[in-house]
C-alpha cells in the first residue's frame, strides 16, 4: 500500500456509568403534524418496488416527508422488525425491550438534531397512518439505535464483577475493496456480504434511495424504519461507496458521545469526500458498533480503511491496492480495546482474513464485479483447508458448524451467518447502481422447519425465525439516472 497515514488518539480512562445518570427523555420539540398535510401529499414522488427478495423504496423531501414515506411504505415490515428485535433482546441479550427503548430515548435521542427528530417522527406517523397501531416513537428510536444499545449492553456487562459469559460483541461480515492494479480495469470494486443472526438478519432486505432536502442523495441497504444502514452498505451522490465489517470483541464505549447510527447517517448524507466522511465518523465517536470501514471515492479512484475503535483509530488509504474486512482489528491500538485472542488461527475472523488475502492475491488484476460475486460465495475454510461451508468460510454458515463461534457467544449450530451479497464498481456506482443478492451468494437456502427439527434448542426463535431463500443477483438501479462521478464539475 502507499499513501498510508495513521493516527490514534490517546486512550482515555473509561467512566463507569449506567442509565440512571442520564436525564429523562426530552420533550420532543414541536414537530410538523401529519394532519397538516394529507397522506397522499406526503407520499408524493415516493415509490415501493418489490423485486427478488428486496424491497426498494424511493423517498424524497423534507426530513419529516422522508421519514413518513419510509414509515408508511414499510409499516408492516417495521412492526415485524421491532417484534424480532424484542425477541433477540429479551432471549439473547437478556434485556427487556424497555432497556432498548430507555437507552434510545435517554442516551441517544438528546444527541439528535431537529432534522433527525423530525425524520423519526415522520417514520412513526407514516406507520400509524397505515393503521399499524402497536408502534411508539420510543420503538422507532430503539429500532434505529439497536446496535448502539447492544454496544452499551456489552460495556455495562464489562463493568460487572461476575461475567456470566465472554464479553464480546457479536456482529460480523466479509468484505473487500480494491482499486488500481488489483482490479481488472483499475476501477474501484467493493464487495460485501452481511452476517447476522438470521432472526433479525432476514429483515435487512430493504434498499432505500433517499433524496434529502439537505445534503447528498444516497442509497443504502437497511432494515425498514431506520435512518441509517445497519449492514452499512452505502452509495452516495458524492461518489462515495461504503461498507464495513464489525470489530470482534470490543468492550469499550463512550456513552456521552454521538451514536454510531447518527454519525453513519450524517457521514453519507453530508460528506463530499473520504476526508469529510472520516471526520464525521471520528468526531464525537461513542464507539458503538465499532467497525473496520471500507470507503471508496469513485471520482478519484482512492480507497481507504478506517479502523474505528472507541478511543483509537487508524486510517490507511491508497489508489493502488486492496483492503479486506473480516471482523478483525489490525492495529495494536484498536486491538487494545478488544477481548479477542488473535493467535487462534482457526477462529472465524482470522481464518477468513487469511482466505480473503489468498483470494485477492490469486486474483490480482482480475477482480471485477462478476468475479467479486464468486468470491463472496467462497466456502474454503483456511484453518482446515476443506471446502466446507461453516463459520470460517467467506460465505458463512454457522448453523451448519458444530464448532459454534465462542468469540461471538454462538453455541454449536447457532442460526446465524451470511444472508446476502452486494457488489459494485466505479462505472456502476456513478449511476447509483449495484448488484444485490438476497439470500446467501452460494444459493444454499436457510430453511426454518428442517433447522428447528434438527436443533430444537433454538425453538425459542420459532415465532420470528424466517426462511431465507436465495434469489438471483439483481441489478439495483435508482429511480432516475444520476451521474455521481464528476461531483465537482
Ligand atoms: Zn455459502
Amino acid at each position: 500500500m502507499k499513501n498510508v497515514t495513521c493516527c490514534q488518539s490517546h486512550f482515555r480512562p473509561q467512566v463507569i456509568d449506567d442509565l440512571r445518570k442520564y436525564p429523562k427523555t426530552r420533550k420532543i420539540a414541536k414537530l410538523p403534524s401529519r394532519r397538516r398535510r394529507g397522506t397522499s401529499e406526503l407520499l408524493a414522488n415516493s415509490a415501493r418496488v418489490d423485486v427478488n427478495g428486496w424491497i426498494v423504496i424511493r423517498a424524497r423531501g423534507t426530513p419529516y416527508q422522508v421519514g413518513f414515506q419510509n414509515g408508511n411504505l414499510l409499516a408492516n415490515e417495521i412492526s415485524d422488525a421491532i417484534e424480532a428485535l424484542k425477541l433477540i433482546g429479551e432471549k439473547g441479550y437478556k434485556r427487556k425491550w424497555q432497556f432498548f427503548c430507555d437507552t434510545a430515548m435517554n442516551l441517544f435521542w438528546p444527541k439528535l438534531t431537529k432534522e433527525y427528530m423530525e425524520e423519526f417522527q415522520g417514520i412513526l406517523d407514516g406507520v400509524l397512518a397505515k393503521n399499524v397501531k402497536n408502534v411508539r416513537l420510543q420503538d422507532i428510536a430503539a429500532l434505529n439505535s439497536y446496535f448502539d444499545s447492544v454496544s452499551y449492553h456489552y460495556w455495562l456487562r464489562s463493568k460487572e464483577k461476575i461475567a456470566t459469559s465472554p464479553l464480546a460483541r457479536a456482529e460480523h461480515c466479509s468484505a473487500f475493496i480494491a482499486t488500481g492494479d488489483g482490479t481488472a480495469n483499475g476501477q474501484i470494486v467493493l464487495a460485501h456480504n452481511t452476517w447476522f443472526q438470521y432472526l433479525p438478519g432476514a429483515r435487512y432486505n430493504a434498499i432505500l434511495d433517499i433524496s434529502p432536502a439537505a445534503g447528498k442523495r444516497f442509497i443504502m441497504q437497511t432494515m425498514p424504519g431506520t435512518i441509517s444502514s445497519g449492514t452499512d452498505w452505502y452509495l452516495s451522490e458524492a461518489g462515495l461507496v461504503v461498507a464495513e465489517t464489525t470489530i470482534t470483541g470490543m468492550t469499550t464505549f463512550s456513552p456521552d458521545e454521538s451514536p454510531y447510527f447518527l454519525r453513519a447517517r450524517k457521514a453519507i448524507q453530508y460528506a463530499k469526500d473520504i476526508d469529510d466522511w472520516a471526520k464525521i465518523m471520528i468526531k464525537s465517536n461513542n464507539g458503538g458498533y465499532a467497525n473496520d470501514w471500507l470507503i471508496g471515492d469513485i471520482s478519484t479512484g482512492e480507497i481507504a480503511l478506517l479502523e474505528l475503535g472507541t478511543f483509537n483509530h487508524k486510517m490507511e488509504r491508497t489508489r493502488n491496492g486492496v483492503f479486506v474486512g473480516s471482523n478483525i482489528a489490525t492495529s495494536k491500538e484498536v486491538r487494545s480495546e478488544t477481548k479477542m485472542n488473535y493467535d487462534i488461527k482457526e477462529s472465524s475472523c482470522t481464518a477468513r482474513q487469511q482466505r480473503l488475502e489468498e483470494l485477492i492475491q490469486l486474483n490480482k488484476g482480475k477482480i471485477n464485479s462478476k468475479l467479486a460475486k464468486v468470491l463472496l460465495a467462497d466456502h474454503l475454510d483456511s484453518s482446515t483447508n476443506m471446502d466446507t461451508p461453516g463459520r470460517n468460510s467467506i460465505c458463512g454458515h454457522i448453523e451448519s458448524d458444530e464448532r459454534g463461534v465462542p468469540e461471538w457467544e454462538y453455541a454449536p449450530y447457532y442460526p446465524a451467518g451470511c444472508f446476502d451479497g452486494k457488489v459494485t464498481e466505479s462505472s456502476m456506482a456513478e449511476r447509483g447502481k449495484f448488484w444485490a443478492h438476497w439470500g446467501r451468494p452460494c444459493d444454499i437456502p436457510f430453511e426454518t422447519e428442517p433447522f428447528l427439527h434438527n436443533h430444537p434448542e433454538y425453538e425459542w426463535q420459532r415465532q420470528c425465525l424466517r426462511n431465507i431463500s436465495p434469489y438471483p443477483w439483481t441489478l439495483v438501479t435508482p429511480f432516475s439516472a444520476p451521474n455521481w462521478r464528476n461531483r465537482n464539475t
